[in-house]
């Protein structure tokens, strides 16, 4: 039985799955999706979250042979890189149209600045209202730091990963879920931070 590598796959997750995390280094989406490494490197793949996995085979002959490293580099500079790939409305999260016109957020800029959201006194009603149900979902408070909620993210991607809830067709629905509330809290309270520097 050979796999014949690059060509277009359904966006299924891969039932031989390592149940790890996505390959591009800061991304806490669980690694479901198997992509090639390179045209030599056929049968050695990086394992990317759908998100990622749809990014680099869209960019494959651009991406071909990067490391992980080097493609979140590439991915950092693409302004798209923050959106969320699920198909709109499927998870009843409420993504308007003004977000995805405004991938920088400049027009809410006054409700969550880039990084100095810690300067800012916190007020629970500013919650903006598109993130209540995303904020719902990870039993989070607002106003959450990147970190606050990644390690949330983690968690739970983890606890309810199909991988430790036996297949659970259930638990799969749980983390598309719980996958979307990430990709929207965080394409709202952070932009991506420049790679590499310390
Ligand atoms: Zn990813």
């Amino acid at each position: 039985m050979t796999r014949s590598p690059p060509k277009p796959r359904a966006y299924a997750p891969d039932p031989d799955a390592p149940g790890r995390f996505c390959d591009i280094p800061d991304c806490a989406h669980p690694g479901q999706y198997r992509a090639p490494k390179s045209r030599t490197q056929l049968n050695e793949y990086h394992w990317f979250c759908l998100e990622h996995v749809r990014v680099y085979n869209a960019k494959w002959d651009f991406y071909k042979g990067m490391t992980p490293g080097q493609i979140e580099h590439e991915l950092r500079a693409d302004a798209c890189w923050q959106r969320p790939s699920v198909p709109l409305g499927t998870l009843g999260a409420r993504i308007d149209d003004s977000m995805l016109r405004d991938p920088h957020h400049v027009l809410n800029a006054g409700l969550a600045g880039r990084r100095g959201t810690a300067n800012r006194a916190p007020d629970p009603d500013q919650v903006p209202k598109e993130l209540r149900e995303p904020m719902a979902t990870l039993g989070l408070e607002w106003p959450v730091t990147m970190d606050a909620l990644k390690s949330r993210y983690k968690e739970l991607a983890k606890q309810h990963h199909p991988d430790a809830n036996g297949g659970d067709p259930a638990s799969e629905e749980r983390i598309k879920t719980i996958n979307l509330a990430y990709a929207t809290i965080r394409g709202r309270i952070g932009e991506p931070q420049e790679a590499g520097q310390a």
